[in-house]
């Protein structure tokens, strides 16, 4: 009797092991911010994530590390050209295999206004006064990470910024391309 009361006790149970190989969404394994694709992704040597991600153009490619702040958009011993997917991976392993910085906290997404106000001073400081200059949504793509908004958002706040203070920004658009985009020229002081 006593054995058969003892074998029909539920059996304890035990604590969750977490094993090492479950994912770490915080540390940036599974990020995947509106606007980013991303393309590679790493551990450094204290678990954090080096991104390997493209934004508005396909063919840029942009690394950063989720624990330090390095970040690489550009190929400085190749005349400053824009990274290519392996030149881009390979910077990206090479930084992996140094860095010990913990996983910081992943960049919490602006709210809407502090980014059309992020997207208005960048109008603003690409003006001169003499003539209009074109602006390319591309060069925005090292902020992607923190804007975290598709290019579909940031071209129709673009356009709204247009139409709203059509001074600041002109917008061109023509059948089956993309807008293109133009800080006004300041007026100049008489
Ligand atoms: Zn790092």
């Amino acid at each position: 009797m006593m054995f058969s009361l003892f074998t029909r006790r539920p059996a304890p149970v035990a604590p969750v092991d977490v094993p090492a190989a479950t994912r770490r969404p915080e540390c940036g394994e599974t990020w995947s911010p509106a606007g980013v694709s991303v393309a590679q992704r790493y551990y450094n040597q204290a678990h954090a994530v080096v991104l390997v991600y493209t934004a508005y153009s396909p063919d840029r490619h942009y690394v950063a590390c989720l624990g330090c702040p390095f970040t690489k958009v550009r190929d400085l011993s190749k005349d400053w050209t824009s990274l290519g997917l392996n030149d881009a991976a390979e910077i990206a392993n090479a930084h992996a295999a140094t860095c010990h910085a913990l996983p910081r906290d992943l960049p919490a997404g602006p709210n809407d206004d502090a980014v059309r106000e992020h997207l208005r001073k960048w109008v603003e400081v690409a003006r001169n006064r003499v003539e209009e200059v074109e602006i390319w949504v591309e060069a925005l793509d090292p902020a992607r990470l923190t804007l975290q908004r598709t290019d579909d958002w940031i071209e129709a706040a673009l356009r709204e910024l247009a139409h709203d203070e059509p001074s600041l920004l002109l917008v061109r658009t023509s059948e089956g391309a993309r807008p293109r985009f133009f800080a006004r020229h300041c007026i100049p002081v008489s």
